[in-house]
């Protein structure tokens, strides 16, 4: 049994309260690690650190910052295999996506914002008389960064790289359900040449930890990735304090294939992907395809017979596509989102069932990647958010209809449009209410650019500048001169 431990002060402490909560290996159902069930003193202890640490990091060089996070990287990278496999079994997905996207990208993070640290500037405005006026960006102070259990190191150092770089001191809260990678990290921090209070990493639920982060005097600000729900819960507490927040919530995102789709193997390949990669558990996935109706019929059955090829299988079997869902109470909330579509006479063109894996993964969550047509766009399984191997399939006659159709829900994270008409292209991309657009692929992500969702999908934007911006305080300084 491994014991998981929170990380204040440049030291590992055992929760103050002495209470852990069980962590448990989805593809399996067995309890592999214990971590720490925190509490408001845990974190009060945490922000009294990062609040000695901050002056002295504000004030550290850009170009120390920026080595202490490209340090960390390294010690990340040549211990990707065990992160990777960490990852696998704290979250259930594939220990193949696991290395070759969540740590990679935790990597990237770290090295992108570590030169983001020493390469942006601020900006300055001459006057038409000859005054100046420049802008400070500066460091807040302690920082609060909360992350889910989707992508969960990935995400945690999407977070707290800028935060770092930025020359803000972090508590870090990772998800309850997905702690073990935040812990590893953690064990790397001193030696990356991180001062102790810099970095402080704070373990349990969101009730007890989460709110006491948001709610705490100290904390200045909160990036947040999660639910929607929970988001709406942070976005009133941080009001009432007029605490800045970066909100990345929930998404339906709509994938919509015109007809002239080539379906080349590339194309149909990056179309399953977008549905099933992670089992559906990525904020990004496209939960709805919108196919136009000449090619409908085609396009269905090219689809499913990809979607049927796919493993589901053992996480850390190499050849598994899908593994297993987050956790029991997931698995039941995304079983039941397939059981209502039924209900709502959805047909159910593949999957919509558990997967018996054999052998040691005989007790896990695993559901068979799953197709539903035949329900209309306002029916819940085209307007929740499941988060699991579950796609819609919706067909639609003109450019105007499939608009009116991915536009139609709450949320506005995300969309993938397909098509070689670049006019469409362009029109389209700027009609659809969402924060980022695909078009002919999906998931390529350049970190300088603005990631964010619109309405129900959060509030302001990370990556790049706008990460850097979100972690500092801008003050304008005006020089006149000849007075
Ligand atoms: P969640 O909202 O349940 O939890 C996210 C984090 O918030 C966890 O660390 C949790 O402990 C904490 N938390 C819970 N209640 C809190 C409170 N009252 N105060 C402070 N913190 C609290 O989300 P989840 O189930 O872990 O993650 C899945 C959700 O995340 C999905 O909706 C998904 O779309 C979303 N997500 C969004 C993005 C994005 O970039 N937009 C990326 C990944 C996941």
């Amino acid at each position: 049994m491994i014991v998981l431990a929170n990380f204040i002060d440049g030291t590992s402490r055992a929760p103050h309260g002495g209470a852990y909560l069980d962590v448990v290996d989805p593809a399996t159902g067995a309890v592999f690690a214990s971590c720490p069930d925190s509490d408001a003193a845990d974190v009060a202890a945490a922000v009294a650190a990062a609040e000695r640490a901050a002056p002295g990091w504000a004030a550290t060089p850009a170009d120390v910052r920026a080595a202490c996070l490209s340090r960390l990287a390294d010690l990340v990278q040549v211990r990707l295999d065990t992160f990777a496999t960490a990852e696998s079994q704290d979250s259930g997905k594939p220990v193949a996506l696991a290395r070759s996207l969540d740590i990679p990208r935790a990597i990237a993070n770290l090295r992108f914002f570590a030169a983001a640290a020493t390469q942006w500037s601020s900006e300055s405005h001459g006057m038409a008389h000859g005054a100046i006026n420049y802008t400070l960006r500066l460091p807040l102070g302690v920082v609060g960064c909360i992350s889910p259990w989707n992508l969960p190191l990935y995400l945690f150092t999407w977070k707290i790289a800028p935060a770092l770089a930025a020359g803000n001191t972090v508590v870090a809260k990772p998800s309850e359900v997905t702690p073990y990678t935040a812990w590893l990290l953690g064990t790397l921090v001193t030696e990356a040449g991180f001062p102790p209070g810099v970095i402080n990493i704070v373990q349990g639920t969101g009730a007890r930890v989460g709110e006491a982060i948001v709610t705490h005097e100290a904390v200045k600000a909160v990036s947040f990735t999660g639910s929607t729900r929970t988001g709406t819960a942070i976005a009133s507490a941080a009001a009432a304090r007029l605490k800045k927040t970066s909100l990345e919530l929930g998404g339906k995102n709509a994938t919509l294939v015109f007809d002239d789709f080539d379906f080349s193997d590339a194309a149909m390949a990056t179309l399953v992907r977008s549905g099933f990669a992670n089992q559906g558990e990525i904020c990004l996935c496209g939960s709805r395809l919108l196919v136009q109706r000449g090619i409908y019929e085609r396009f269905r059955a090219a689809y499913l017979d990809r979607v049927r090829a796919l493993r589901v299988g053992d996480p850390a079997d190499d050849t598994s596509d899908l593994g297993a869902l987050v956790s029991r109470a997931h698995f039941d909330k995304v079983m039941a989102c397939i059981e209502r579509a039924r209900a709502d006479g959805g047909q159910v063109l593949c999957g919509g069932h558990r997967v018996a894996v054999p052998g040691r993964c005989a007790s896990g969550w695993f559901i068979a990647p799953t197709v539903i047509e035949g329900l209309p766009a306002e029916a819940a399984a085209n307007q929740e958010e499941i988060f699991g191997p579950v796609v819609t399939l919706l067909p639609f006659d003109t450019e105007d209809e499939a608009l009116a159709i991915a536009n139609g829900t709450p949320y506005g994270l995300a969309a993938s449009v397909w098509t070689h008409d670049v006019s469409r292209a362009h029109r389209v991309a700027a009609r659809l209410d969402v924060g980022i657009v695909w078009v002919n692929c999906w998931m390529l992500r350049d970190l300088r650019t603005p990631f964010g969702g619109t309405r129900q999908s959060g509030m302001g934007r990370e990556g790049g500048v706008e990460a850097m911006r979100f972690f500092t305080e801008a003050r304008n300084v005006c020089i006149d001169h000849g007075h």
